[in-house]
């Protein structure tokens, strides 16, 4: 977990959380900006973490890729951000 301002993280910070719903590591993928459609790792988005959850922002236009919302015993995921997650199967066939 890397600070690199006051303000936010980098997307390596969501790891941890991500790991609870994708078995894949959604921080090595990249993603597309539905906004301005820069396709970047998720790793490089900007972590917002002052909300019970986080929000994810677009390293190039700061549009909301993704929101995690945790309340109680329940987890809301946007991701309507993104129009596109391309994630790389090669990490699957090193876990079997
Ligand atoms: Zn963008």
């Amino acid at each position: 977990m890397s600070m690199q301002n006051d303000d936010y993280l980098d997307g390596n910070a969501a790891a941890g959380e991500l790991s609870n719903i994708f078995a894949m590591d959604v921080t090595a993928a990249e993603g597309q900006c539905a906004h301005c459609g820069a396709t970047k790792r998720f790793a490089e988005a900007h972590l917002y973490t002052q909300c019970p959850g986080f929000v994810a922002r677009c390293a190039a236009c700061q549009h909301v890729l993704l929101r995690l919302v945790k309340a109680r015993q329940r987890m809301f995921l946007d991701m309507r951000g993104m129009t596109c997650l391309t994630l790389d199967t090669s990490q699957l066939q090193e876990s079997t």
